[in-house]
């Protein structure tokens, strides 16, 4: 007997918390399509998955070019997800650049707003007009922006100004989109893996790649009665405007919030990095 398998997509995860994602939804059972925009450095990260997992489960991990900026490889991604697997169940938008890191909101030039937007932003709004109407007709789809504390509201201050706008604007998209999918089993949410070790979040950071990952795939493999419209981080609910017809009260604001979120009495301070 043939048992029934979800179909996962991950983008941007060639490497970091990307990469941590697909190897988690591999293990937990799901099919996953590992996507990247440099189609040699998805393959690579692929092959050394598979080593890793190196079990029966690794065929469950698929490679497939994505580009989140660019419509037609968004196209031919929904295509080769529709005439190979019939449909995807989830969708982690988690491909982002930080291209501002010592960004000042006067200073940075433009160009810069608009690429950061283009991929942090406008790349999840396009993969989610392209794969919700299939999950809304199936009733059935999990997504999960990858979000970052630097996106909230009290964080807005004067550095990665790119980035925040990014995180902040992505924080919107989310509550829109759980709106638009209202009532049915589509569960959208945001989520932030923390501040994490990789080329985005430097060598310093505190989280392994691994504990990143965790939170979101969470989100990702929600039961049928879970969240929906919410911004979470390990589990538990970030402070953010929820409008009240989401179905997150049942869930506890965070309390135990990483030292680097927890310093409201000093916004300077307050999240700093991502
Ligand atoms: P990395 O910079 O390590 O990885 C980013 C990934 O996104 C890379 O695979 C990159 O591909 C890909 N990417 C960039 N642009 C595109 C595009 N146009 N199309 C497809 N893929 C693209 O970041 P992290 O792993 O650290 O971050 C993952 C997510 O977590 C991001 O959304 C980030 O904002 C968020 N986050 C990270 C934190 C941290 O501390 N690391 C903290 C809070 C949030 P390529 O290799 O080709 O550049």
């Amino acid at each position: 007997m043939e048992t029934f398998v979800r179909t996962a997509i991950v983008t941007g995860a060639n490497r970091g918390v990307g990469r941590g994602i697909a190897k988690q939804l591999v293990l937990l059972g799901y099919r996953t399509i590992l996507t990247s925009r440099d189609e040699l450095k998805g393959k690579l990260t692929v092959n050394e998955l598979k080593e890793e997992i190196g079990t029966k489960l690794a065929s469950n991990l698929v490679y497939h070019q994505l580009d989140v900026t660019d419509t037609e490889s968004v196209k031919r991604l929904y295509d080769f997800v529709m005439d190979g697997y019939e449909a995807a169940d989830i969708l982690v938008n988690n491909a982002a650049v930080l291209l501002d890191q010592f960004g000042r909101i006067i200073q940075t030039p433009l160009e810069t707003y608009q690429i950061t937007m283009a991929t942090n932003v406008y790349g999840p709004l396009l993969m989610c007009q392209t794969f919700l109407p299939m999950m809304m007709k199936r009733n059935y789809g999990r997504v999960v922006n990858v979000s970052s504390g630097a996106g909230q509201v009290e964080n807005m201050v004067n550095d990665m100004t790119a980035y925040r706008l990014s995180k902040l604007a992505l924080n919107g998209l989310t509550l829109m989109l759980a709106d638009s999918v209202k009532g049915t089993n589509v569960l959208i949410n945001a989520g932030c893996p923390g501040w994490v070790r990789t080329e985005m979040g430097s060598p310093d950071a505190p989280r392994s790649i691994e504990e990143g990952a965790k939170g979101i795939v969470w989100l990702a493999t929600l039961p049928d009665d879970g969240p929906h419209g919410g911004f979470f981080r390990d589990g538990q609910l970030i402070l953010v405007n929820i409008p009240p017809n989401n179905r997150v009260n049942d869930f506890k604001v965070s309390t135990n919030v990483p030292d680097r979120y927890s310093k409201i009495a000093n916004p300077q301070v307050y999240a700093r990095r991502y």
